[in-house]
């Protein structure tokens, strides 16, 4: 029976170093958050963001911009920010009104402040191994993977999903640890493949976004399973991978929720401190 591998308690030491590296910074540092409009989602989102923040010694700016804000404003906003010296790090909340294109105006925001991970030339950083600023999720997942204590060196990483925030990122950080990876996505699926390469995998990692696409009984004998994925079914939270079947077979799993999840707001203010010591 597989070990539970929880986001909280890897968390909670991470928040101790980042506690830590605040208090050895010259100022405390500053994160402000950009939210268009008022979506339940990114209030939830900005609430946890906040809270956390406030535990770390960080400085939460929330800037309330109104729905019919233009891309025009917001990029105008986002140059502001980045030519503030107290401001550190800058977040756009998701989901954004129809009217703006994430991808556009997320790029206006300098590769030093860009706490998400997502600006070009921090994911082209990862390419060449030299990233301090790392994609949130991504980072989790590798956080993950390091309390298992396991090795990843020649192992089979199998990543189903190729997102940009998630798979992308996630399969060139297992390679620079010279893990053998493979990525699944859509045409792995089509071409009816996907089960062939889960029964390979050493290391799984699924961030697809549908409820028990991984049967438990692809899992291999002994495999680290990550499950990213997030899915509402009949009022419970679920993964990708039907969890009782799989936890038979891994030798750590991660349970949904309460796994990846924690662990991504750690990651985000672990990027501002790190975004903090470039700046200084
Ligand atoms: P995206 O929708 O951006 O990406 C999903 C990926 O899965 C795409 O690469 C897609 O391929 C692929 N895919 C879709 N269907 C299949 C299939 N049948 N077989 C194989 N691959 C498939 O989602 P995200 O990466 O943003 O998120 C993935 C999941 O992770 C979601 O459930 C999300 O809620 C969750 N998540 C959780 C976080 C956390 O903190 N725990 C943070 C971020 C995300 P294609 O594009 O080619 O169709």
């Amino acid at each position: 029976m597989a070990k539970l591998l929880e986001g909280k308690p890897i968390a909670e030491k991470i928040k101790e170093e980042i506690k830590q590296e605040v208090q050895a910074l010259k100022h405390k540092p500053v994160l402000a958050s950009i939210m268009a409009g008022e979506n339940a989602g990114a209030v939830s989102y900005v609430k946890s963001q906040t809270k956390v923040a406030e535990n770390l010694g960080i400085e939460y700016k929330l800037h309330n911009l109104a729905q019919d804000t233009s891309e025009a404003t917001l990029i105008d906003f986002i140059k502001k920010l980045n030519a503030d010296k107290s401001v550190n790090g800058i977040i756009i909340q998701m989901p954004l009104p129809a009217q703006i294109d994430y991808k556009k105006i997320s790029q206006f925001i300098l590769p030093e402040k860009d706490v998400e991970g997502m600006h070009p030339v921090n994911i082209g950083k990862i390419v060449f191994g030299k990233a301090k600023i790392l994609p949130c999720t991504a980072a989790a997942v590798m956080e993950l993977l390091k309390e298992t204590g396991v090795d990843l060196y020649g192992k089979e990483a199998v990543v189903v999903g190729h997102s940009e925030i998630v798979g992308k990122p996630l399969s060139l950080l297992l390679l620079d640890k010279f893990a053998t990876v493979t990525v699944c996505h859509i045409g792995t699926s089509k071409a009816g493949k996907l089960e062939e390469h889960v029964r390979t995998a050493e290391i799984l990692i699924v961030a697809v976004g549908k409820a028990g696409l991984i049967k438990g009984d692809w899992v291999k004998e002994g495999a680290i399973v990550i499950d990213v994925g997030i899915n509402r079914v009949a009022d419970k939270i679920v993964g990708d991978l039907e969890f009782e079947p799989a936890e038979k077979h891994a030798s750590w799993i991660t349970p949904v929720p309460g796994g990846v999840g924690p662990l991504t707001v750690t990651m985000l203010m672990r990027n501002l401190v790190e975004a903090a010591k470039l700046q200084q």
